[in-house]
């Protein structure tokens, strides 16, 4: 099944994680893609993965800060210039930041988290909806978080920015449905990628492993999320099939944030 046959998307944090993930399933599915990140390293890395498994995919790469306001409208024009349309829009790109309590966790980390994961998101969504209104037609998955729903500890900025765009994905979603777009979010619980393996060695350190699967016995499922595993949501959530889900979070995480 290619739900995305002649369609365009845009995935920010391409270059690595679950940006990766959702690019390489889009594409097996005919997605032409445009990945945004600051790190062109990844970038080319996620490009050379898609390509060895599927030959014909169409992908360009934009290097850009979402955190500025600029630089996302560059990857919007880039897009618009080279393909003409934007179908859907993978705004995930975001970071965790460090760890601490509410009073040692310091104004400037605080802004910095949420420069990236709430204003990032919210400039995306400015720029991106505005063509898909021109359109008629267009998806959006913001990517928040179970700490956008839930409160986790020790990750002020991660949380408000988290709950920031679960609130950004309900106001937007009730604005554009009327114009035929859809805009949903997905909220990851831990999912092995390498802002995970970083969290979990901000809590462990070199021992960070074992800190992993102390952390998962907590998890239903008792284990981690598979990056492809959100990449396969994504694609559903972006694709037609799920144009009527709308302002709505989606977990995906084993079922821990039900966890009593
Ligand atoms: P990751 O670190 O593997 O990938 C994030 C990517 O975003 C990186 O390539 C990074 O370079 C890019 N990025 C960071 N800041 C950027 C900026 N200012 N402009 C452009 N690109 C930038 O992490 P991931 O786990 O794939 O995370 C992706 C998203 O999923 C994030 O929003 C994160 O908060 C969210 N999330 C992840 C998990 C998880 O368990 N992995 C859980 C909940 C939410």
């Amino acid at each position: 099944m290619k739900r995305f046959e002649g369609k365009v998307s845009i995935i920010t944090g391409g270059g690595s994680g679950l940006g990766r993930a959702a690019a390489k399933q889009l594409a097996s599915e005919g997605a032409k893609l445009v990945l945004v990140d600051l790190n062109m390293k990844g970038l080319e890395e996620s490009k050379q993965e898609i390509l060895q498994d599927i030959p014909e995919a169409t992908i360009e790469l934009v290097e850009a800060n979402v955190a500025k306001e600029e630089e996302v409208e560059k990857y919007v024009q880039f897009t618009l210039d080279t393909f003409g349309q934007i179908d859907s829009f993978f705004n995930n790109a975001g970071i965790e930041g460090k760890q601490n309590l509410t009073e040692d966790y310091g104004i400037e980390e605080f802004q910095r988290v949420v420069d990236v994961n709430l204003n990032g998101v919210f400039y995306g969504m400015k720029h991106v909806l505005k063509v898909m209104k021109e359109q008629g037609h267009g998806s959006v998955v913001n990517t928040a978080s179970v700490g956008g729903i839930r409160g986790v500890g020790n990750q002020s900025g991660y949380a408000a920015s988290k709950h920031g765009v679960v609130g950004l994905t309900k106001n937007s979603g009730i604005e554009y449905g009327q114009f035929g777009i859809s805009v949903k979010a997905i909220a990851p619980g831990a999912i092995l990628t390498a802002m995970v393996e970083g969290s979990l060695r901000q809590m462990g350190g070199e021992d960070w492993e074992a800190t992993g699967r102390e952390f998962v016995k907590a998890n239903p499922m008792l284990r981690f999320g598979k990056p492809e595993e959100v990449g396969y949501l994504v694609a559903f959530l972006l694709s037609n099939q799920a144009d009527f889900i709308n302002a709505v979070v989606v977990p995906i995480d084993g079922g821990q944030s039900y966890k009593y």
